[in-house]
């Protein structure tokens, strides 16, 4: 039969334990918070630059002096850029074009051990002009050919996918970073999103397009219904006005769950389908397993072409 000394012996090392592991869980949550706090001012830091940069080509757009597009170019470097600061240990590639990997990691041994494709895309891009239907930069007040002050605007720019390569490369490329840049109510959003390249819909989608259509890429709108199908992760958005003062901002760099579905995308017959009644948005795990591939009209044969007469 244990004594009562026997029994506090264990007793006095399980809490000794106790102590020492709760002291060092908290040294693990301190150097955690402080490594991805000092992640996130990095971000910001990176984004508050760039955005100082734009707001003087949206000034010079503005003034409207040669008729130039200025804001917003370059973003293949700018999301090459981005993806240095949201993969810490990885590197960008310094071909500048080809066939290299966006953004990878190497071991010690300079092994590429994983790799992520960085995608762009902007809707701030030239409207067109009412009068006499000519490109005019977006922050441009006046179209300079005709003087007239109205305006489309057009965001057709889209997300491109090279289908083979997301196939030839599947075991390295871990994901996919897309950066989403639009103006909404004259202020500047910034989104970036991560698609896991082993998500079922995200690769059906991408195989239905290697498989059945003569064009080798993928062009994926944002905010449609292939891009949601796909699980999309939003890991930050930045909201700035257009002197490139930061309004507000979030920052969740290792966010694992998938934006909630908005059923906005879906057609009626849809929307019986997967079984959605008058839900705005769902969450993406209960309905990821219903979503199929609409059907795509690609234009194997495009038949004769003409050029345009001017
Ligand atoms: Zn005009």
């Amino acid at each position: 039969m244990a004594s009562d000394t026997d029994c506090d012996i264990p007793r006095q090392i399980i809490d000794f334990m106790n102590e020492y592991m709760t002291q060092q869980s908290i040294q693990i949550i301190d150097f955690m918070n402080e490594y991805m706090t000092q992640q996130s001012i990095q971000i910001i830091d990176f984004m508050n630059e760039y955005m100082t940069q734009q707001s003087i080509h949206i000034k010079n757009e503005k003034e409207g002096r040669k008729n130039r597009s200025k804001a917003f170019k370059g973003l293949v470097d700018f999301g090459e850029d981005v993806a240095t600061y949201v993969y810490p240990n990885s590197i960008g590639s310094a071909s500048k074009g080809g066939c290299a990997f966006d953004n990878f990691t190497l071991d010690e041994t300079c092994k590429i051990i994983s790799a992520r494709e960085v995608k762009t895309c902007c809707q701030i891009q030239p409207k067109e002009c009412n009068k006499c239907k000519n490109k005019v930069p977006y922050y441009q007040p006046l179209c300079i050919i005709c003087k007239n002050d109205t305006f489309t605007l057009i965001k057709d720019s889209r997300f491109s996918i090279s289908a083979k390569p997301h196939f030839d490369y599947i075991g390295i490329i871990e994901e996919y970073l897309f950066i989403y840049i639009y103006d909404e109510d004259g202020k500047i959003n910034i989104k970036g999103f991560v698609i896991k390249s082993d998500n079922p819909y995200f690769n059906k989608y991408i195989r239905n397009q290697y498989e059945n259509s003569k064009s080798p890429t993928c062009n994926l709108l944002p905010d449609s219904y292939d891009f949601q199908s796909s699980g999309p992760k939003l890991i930050f958005y930045f909201n700035y006005n257009q002197s490139g003062d930061l309004l507000s901002h979030y920052i969740d760099i290792h966010n694992d769950k998938s934006m909630d579905f908005n059923t906005q995308c879906l057609y009626i017959n849809e929307k019986i389908k997967y079984g959605i009644h008058d839900e705005v948005s769902i969450p993406y795990e209960e309905i990821q397993d219903k979503l199929e591939l609409r059907d795509k009209p690609f234009n194997k044969d495009r038949g004769k072409t003409s050029r345009i007469k001017k």
